[in-house]
C-alpha cells in the first residue's frame, strides 16, 4: 500500500474570482473551469502536499513518463445544485472506489479514498458559486492521475500527480444516436484494460468512432472482440436493449466498465418493478427482436447524459429504424435519476452526496 498516514489538506485561495466573466447560457461542454484545482503528488512510495490551488498550468518535463506510456487513469462525476442554492454529487464514494481499480491495472500507487472525498468536498465548496442552478445544469467534476517521473525507460513512473479540476455544464442535448455496431474494430479485448476507466481506451476509439461518422453514425456499439457477436457499450457508456417490457444489459467483465450510472439504472428500474436481465446479448437475438417487432428500446448509459437514445443502428450495411415508443423506459428512467440527482423527490437509496 503506498498511502500515507496523515494528511493536512492545504487550500490557496486564488486572489480574484474569474466566474464574472463566464457565459453560463453558453457553455461548450468541457472547455470552462472554475477557479480552483486540487494536486497531490506521490514520490517516495507517498502522496504529499495535498493542495488546493488557483487553477492554472502544470510545468512538466517532456520526459514525463505519462507522454511515453501512457499511464493515466481518470473519472468523471457531477454536481447538482437544487432550488435552494444546496450541491450533491451522485454516489462519489463509487468514483473514489473505481478509480483505484483502474490505477491498480495501469501499475498506478492508489489514492485513499478518504482524501479523494475530502478533496473533493472541499474543493467543490470553495467553488460552490460555479455549481449552475439551471434544470439540466451540472458541475462536471475530473479527477485524474497520471505518471510524472522524468524517465524515459518503459517501466512503471516512481512518481505520479494526482488531479481534480471542475467544469460547469449545460444539460447534454446530444439527440437521439444513431449507431453502427462493430464489426471489426473493438475497444477492449479479454485480459486487457477495458474495466479500467484509461485514458488510452479513450485514444483507441477515436479512429474507429471517426470511420463510423464519415459514414452518418454518431456512436458504435462495441461488440465482442472474438467473434463480434455479443453487444458491449455504446461509445463510451454502457449500452441497454428493451425487448417487449424487459431490460437487457451485459454483466460487467474485463472488457466493460462498471458504470455508476448502470447500476443506478438497474436499480430504479427493479424498484419500480421493471423485469431486468443481466447477461449477454447478442447481435442476433436483437435482429429477431427488431424483426418480429420486440425491440421497444436502445439507449446507452453514463454520467454526461445519463441516458442516450438510439434512434436506429447499422449492421452488415443493412439499417434498422427503432421508432419511438409511448411509455419508453428510456425517458421515465431519465426523469427519475434527474428527480435524485436535483434533490426534486426522495433518496430511497441513499445516493446524494450533500456538499454544502
Ligand atoms: C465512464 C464510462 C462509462 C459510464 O460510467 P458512469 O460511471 O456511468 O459515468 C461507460 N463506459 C465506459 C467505457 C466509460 O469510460
Amino acid at each position: 500500500m503506498s498511502l500515507t498516514t496523515e494528511y493536512s489538506l492545504k487550500i490557496e485561495k486564488c486572489s480574484q474570482s474569474k466566474i464574472q466573466q463566464v457565459d453560463f447560457d453558453n457553455l461548450v461542454f468541457g472547455t470552462v473551469f472554475t477557479d480552483h484545482m486540487f494536486e497531490c503528488d506521490f514520490k517516495e512510495g507517498a502522496w504529499h502536499n495535498p493542495t488546493i490551488k488557483p487553477y492554472g498550468p502544470l510545468t512538466m518535463y517532456p520526459s514525463a513518463k505519462v507522454f511515453h506510456y501512457g499511464q493515466a487513469v481518470f473519472e468523471g462525476m457531477k454536481a447538482y445544485k437544487d432550488s435552494n442554492g444546496a450541491v450533491f454529487v451522485f454516489r462519489p464514494e463509487q468514483n473514489a472506489k473505481r478509480i483505484n481499480k483502474s490505477s491498480k491495472r495501469l501499475a498506478i500507487p492508489e489514492f485513499p479514498e478518504d482524501l479523494f472525498m475530502e478533496a473533493l468536498e472541499k474543493l467543490i465548496a470553495l467553488d460552490k458559486d460555479w455549481v449552475p442552478n439551471k434544470s439540466g445544469s451540472a458541475l462536471y467534476i475530473r479527477p485524474f492521475v497520471i505518471a510524472t517521473e522524468n524517465c524515459v525507460s518503459a517501466s512503471p513512473s516512481t512518481a505520479y500527480k494526482f488531479m481534480i479540476i471542475l467544469c460547469p455544464v449545460n444539460a447534454y442535448y446530444s439527440g437521439k444516436l444513431k449507431v453502427k455496431i462493430a464489426e471489426k474494430y473493438s475497444r477492449a479485448v479479454d485480459g486487457g484494460v477495458g474495466f479500467a476507466k484509461a485514458a488510452g481506451n479513450y485514444a483507441a476509439q477515436f479512429y474507429p468512432t471517426n470511420l463510423a461518422k464519415d459514414e452518418g453514425y454518431q456512436q458504435v456499439i462495441w461488440t465482442d472482440s472474438v467473434e463480434h457477436k455479443y453487444l458491449e457499450e455504446a461509445g463510451t457508456m454502457n449500452v441497454f436493449f428493451r425487448i417487449n417490457d424487459t431490460l437487457i444489459t451485459a454483466p460487467t467483465n474485463e472488457r466493460i466498465l462498471d458504470g455508476v450510472t448502470r447500476k443506478s439504472l438497474i436499480q430504479l428500474a427493479e424498484h419500480r418493478g421493471i423485469s431486468v436481465e443481466v447477461r449477454k446479448i447478442s447481435v442476433d437475438e436483437i435482429i429477431e427482436a427488431h424483426t418480429n417487432g420486440a425491440l421497444k428500446e436502445i439507449f446507452g448509459s453514463g454520467t454526461a447524459a445519463v441516458i442516450s437514445q438510439v434512434s436506429g443502428f447499422s449492421y452488415k450495411d443493412q439499417f434498422y429504424d427503432l421508432p419511438e415508443v409511448e411509455d419508453s423506459y428510456a425517458v421515465s428512467l431519465k426523469q427519475e435519476m434527474f428527480n435524485i440527482q436535483y434533490n426534486l423527490k426522495e433518496d430511497p437509496f441513499g445516493w446524494r452526496h450533500k456538499i454544502v
